[in-house]
């Protein structure tokens, strides 16, 4: 489901996601593993089950699969890893796990600071897209 504050039409206006509180702490939630991701609902005995409800159904809807695995979010994906990569083409060489790393804001030598303030942004952008919490 779309949130109805993000029209088509606004999809590259990613600069709007910048100062925008909920997408920011909707992704806080992801990267300290308390999200709506039923993997993380799981683990505090909110829901019965860890599995991905979309289409990936033997699978454990963690971060690594909404980001990374889940069918149903093939297409942004894609888009996500190709606006990372616009950024600096050494990132084509990115494994999974390192981009997992980069989400989680896990620190590294792979990305500057000022980097990781682009790519929070195509990240939220992702997360909006995606549908899948907002
Ligand atoms: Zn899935």
């Amino acid at each position: 489901m779309m949130h109805k504050k993000y029209q088509i039409h606004e999809y590259k206006k990613i600069n709007l996601f910048h100062y925008d509180t909920e997408i920011d702490n909707i992704y806080m939630k992801i990267r300290f593993q308390c999200s709506n991701l039923n993997a993380d609902q799981f683990k505090f005995n909110f829901i019965s089950t860890p599995k991905c409800k979309q289409y990936n159904k033997n699978r454990q809807e963690t971060i690594h699969h909404y980001f990374m695995d889940c069918n149903k979010y093939t297409q942004h994906r894609n888009a996500l890893k190709q606006n990372i990569i616009s950024l600096d083409n050494t990132f084509q060489t990115l494994s999974n796990n390192q981009l997992i790393a980069i989400i989680q804001g896990q620190k590294n030598n792979l990305v500057e600071n000022s980097t990781y303030k682009k790519i929070y942004q195509f990240i939220k952008l992702y997360i909006v897209l995606t549908g899948r919490f907002v």
